[in-house]
């Protein structure tokens, strides 16, 4: 780890960060998609640097410039094809409803994509909604309770304070944004004198450094968390923390909060210590090497065998994946189940995306998956076209 007095923690604002981790020339959004393989290979690039703050233990990419990214011009992210991925989604907004009594109250959503949670809860709950995003387009989600839904297209910021309404929520947003104490003294601000209940959700770091995925190391994901960390920025900013816990399957942070006047102390068995976090920081940058190695060694023997081998999942991990081990011939498609992606390139290698039933033809050998999670879903349906294959999940 090499120092960096310079730096100062976005969360926490304090001096010193220690970097621990780099990849050069990663593409600056990994969950885009191209119609031709060269606008994918052109894409522009960016450089990952990791700071780890001995402080409050967040973790930011300091190489990042939010100039690069412009969510404007960007499609929304869609999630909702994975029957695993519905099932969570349906069981966070009843969670949310019934702790918060959502019943024909005003919720707004910053950072809601297409809108579909929004709609979740509208639908569950009888709720009106206001969905604030950059990259959100009206209409973009069917749902029963379109009518009673409100979509600006634009970055959140206080002039649009009085669409905050009885409930905020903000999934897988606050990764994205590099200034995060700003973020959110900015809702802090918004909710004025108010107790508005707030819901963030976000990736959770710890199990990056103890898997050492550094598939799930992108350049849009400028922050990263560990519970501590992001009940820390809650507190720093004038926040009490009400429930914190990890969601789907460890994979994500979950954190309620409402605003106070006086500083919360309050904190949650699972924080973990700084020493803890450091510890996981160092073993993660000792053994990341080892794990390329790994990943070189498989991609080397499907090479020589000659194996007809795909990546199933086509998301940002496997962007990341690929572009990191600098993957070529080995890997010839990606399959995705959702047909809004099949025929495109991912940007970076390269490779095209191609829906399962492609491979009923193709025959695959080796299936690399990004995600273990749906390893089931994936034999179940790769069996099922009566294809035998051998499975390399990331793990
Ligand atoms: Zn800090």
């Amino acid at each position: 780890m090499s120092s960096l007095t310079s730096i100062t923690c976005p969360s926490c604002k304090t001096q010193g960060m220690s970097a621990f981790y780099a990849a050069k020339s990663v593409p600056i959004n990994s969950c885009l998609m191209f119609s031709t393989q060269k606008e994918a290979v052109n894409f522009p690039r960016g450089n990952v640097t990791l700071g780890f703050c001995k402080n409050c233990g967040f973790i930011s990419n300091i190489a990042f410039e939010p100039s690069k990214i412009d969510y404007a011009t960007l499609a929304p992210e869609e999630q909702g094809f994975s029957a695993t991925f519905n099932t969570y989604a349906h069981q966070l907004a009843n969670h949310l409803i019934d702790t918060y009594n959502l019943h024909g109250k005003h919720i707004s959503e910053i950072g809601c994509g297409r809108g579909d949670f929004l709609a979740l809860l509208c639908e569950l709950g009888d709720n009106y909604g206001v969905g604030i995003d950059p990259s959100t387009v009206s209409g973009g989600v069917q749902s029963k309770a379109i009518d009673r839904m409100t979509f600006i297209k634009d970055y959140y910021s206080e002039q649009y304070a009085q669409y905050l309404g009885d409930f905020i929520c903000c999934r897988h947003t606050l990764e994205h944004i590099s200034p995060t104490a700003e973020f959110i003294n900015i809702i802090k601000r918004s909710i004025g004198n108010k107790n508005t209940p707030v819901f963030i959700e976000v990736p959770d770091v710890s199990r990056i450094l103890q898997e050492v995925a550094f598939w799930d190391i992108y350049y849009e994901h400028c922050s990263y968390f560990n519970l501590r960390s992001l009940a820390q920025l809650f507190r720093f900013c004038n926040f009490e923390v009400t429930k914190l816990e990890k969601g789907y399957f460890d994979q994500y942070l979950l954190i309620e909060a409402k605003p106070v006047d006086q500083k919360s102390q309050k904190t949650f068995e699972g924080e973990e210590s700084i020493d803890k976090t450091a510890k996981m920081v160092s073993l993660f940058s000792e053994r990341y090497e080892q794990k390329l190695k790994y990943w070189k060694n498989e991609l080397n023997r499907i090479k020589i065998e000659k194996k007809r081998a795909i990546v199933w999942g086509s998301g940002s991990k496997c962007v990341a994946f690929m572009t990191t081990l600098e993957i070529k011939d080995e890997v010839q498609y990606i399959v995705d189940i959702n047909p809004h992606r099949h025929g495109k390139f991912i940007p970076g290698v390269g490779k095209q995306i191609v829906s399962p039933e492609f491979l009923k033809d193709y025959k695959p050998q080796t299936i690399i998956i990004m995600n273990p999670i749906y390893q089931n879903e994936i034999r179940k349906m790769v069996e099922g076209m009566g294809i035998s294959a051998e499975y390399l999940p990331c793990t």
